[in-house]
């Protein structure tokens, strides 16, 4: 008999990989998107699978973590063996625009499907992946951060993801529940989010390499984090819920880096190197190019990045750690790619497209390019 999972999330990030990863174990895949004006799944359309063909193993649903009544009929229909909860309200800086909304998401949507799983007497079947985040450690307490290390929150998403986390320890300890909280460490890739910061950056460059704009415009440069690939954190997430015993892990590479040095990485695969005059948290902070052989658009001594206090956050998260000790002795994982060669690889996905868009500018055509500068 082949497992059941059910990711809420599917059409974002982590969801995408996780998709692909549980289809090539063999497992039917079922997957929640919203609904939405405008087509939402381009980072699932390559593993589409057409209802119409027979054994179909990856099937989409409409639904939403703010709907109990969609979230039981879902899980009823579906009966899975494992329920990954990746759907999430998930940027730090709109949680502070839309802090009761990403309550309502990430912390009662998590309470939404644990109960929908107990009120259907799935609490013994069915195992459950919380998606938690280093956020939780907000200011810190300890460095680097383990799994015993005391949280302290400091935005409406690393709060209300500070309840999801509990409600599913609670869920574990009152009612035996398989329910773990994988404590995850920034990670990104290609797929990232246009509005994250790794993503802005790597965007943005590649965009102002080929000419179609001019400047990025930054928030603090100095924060310090622990990036890992998307693809190498989904495998975990998977292990974790493989284990004859429910437990939380962190899951991080153990490395830090700087804003600022991812900027340089990016910079320097489009040919570009930079001169920093101020520093990140410097509202007069701009970044000028020295120098751009390989980047068409680029002059040496264009201004090409400037701090933009509005991109400064009521409370700032300054620096994450990540101690991946239990993870590796327990689950024997180890990520297998670095910062650096997952910059490069969003930085050569960003750059296609920009220059693909560069292309169609020449030609007079319509180029799809969202300016929005994320945050
Ligand atoms: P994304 O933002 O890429 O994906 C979030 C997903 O949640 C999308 O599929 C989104 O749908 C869906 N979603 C949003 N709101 C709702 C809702 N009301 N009901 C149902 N689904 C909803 O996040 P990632 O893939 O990067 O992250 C996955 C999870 O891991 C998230 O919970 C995130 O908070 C957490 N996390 C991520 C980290 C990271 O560095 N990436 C670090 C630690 C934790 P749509 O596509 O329609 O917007």
């Amino acid at each position: 008999m082949r497992k059941v999972a059910l990711i809420t999330g599917v059409t974002g990030q982590d969801g995408s990989y996780l998709a692909e990863f549980l289809l090539e174990k063999g497992y039917e895949v079922h997957g929640i998107k919203r609904r939405a004006s405008l087509f939402n799944t381009q980072r699932v359309d390559h593993i589409y699978q057409d209802p119409h063909v027979e054994h179909q193993n990856f099937v989409l649903h409409y639904g939403d973590l703010t709907d109990s009544s969609n979230l039981t009929r879902i899980l009823q229909e579906v009966q899975p063996d494992e329920v990954y909860n990746l759907g999430a309200q998930s940027h730090v800086a709109v949680s502070f625009e839309s802090p009761e909304y990403t309550a309502d998401v990430d912390a009662m949507g998590t309470l939404r499907l644990l109960e929908a799983i107990r009120f259907l007497g799935l609490e013994k079947k069915t195992k459950f992946y919380q998606a938690s985040t280093s956020e939780l450690y907000g200011l810190v307490q300890e460095t680097p951060q383990k799994e015993t290390t005391p949280f302290h929150p400091r935005s409406p998403y690393a709060v209300a993801k500070l309840y999801a986390y509990w409600i599913a320890v609670n869920y574990r300890e009152a009612y035996g529940m398989y329910a773990c909280n994988g404590i995850l460490f920034n990670h990104e890739s290609p797929r990232r989010g246009e509005t994250f910061v790794t993503r802005k950056i790597t965007r943005g460059l590649a965009n102002i390499a080929q000419g179609l704009e001019s400047c990025l415009y930054m928030g603090n440069m100095d924060a310090l984090r622990d990036w890992g690939h998307a693809k190498d954190y989904v495998r975990m997430q998977w292990l974790m819920l493989q284990q004859d015993q429910p437990e939380d892990f962190v899951i991080a590479t153990g490395v830090q880096y700087s804003v600022r040095e991812f900027i340089v990485w990016s910079a320097r695969e489009l040919g570009i190197e930079l001169d920093f005059q101020g520093s990140g948290v410097d509202e007069q902070g701009v970044v000028t190019s020295v120098s751009g052989d390989r980047a068409p658009s680029v002059k040496v001594g264009d201004v090409l990045v400037r701090v933009d206090p509005r991109y400064f956050r009521p409370a700032e998260v300054e620096t994450l750690l990540g101690d991946p000790t239990k993870a590796k002795e327990k689950l024997g994982w180890v990520p297998e790619i670095t910062a650096q060669e997952m910059c490069r690889e969003m930085v050569t996905e960003d750059l296609k497209t920009a220059r693909r868009h560069a292309l169609l500018k020449k030609h007079g055509l319509e180029v799809p390019v969202t300016l929005e500068n994320g945050s």
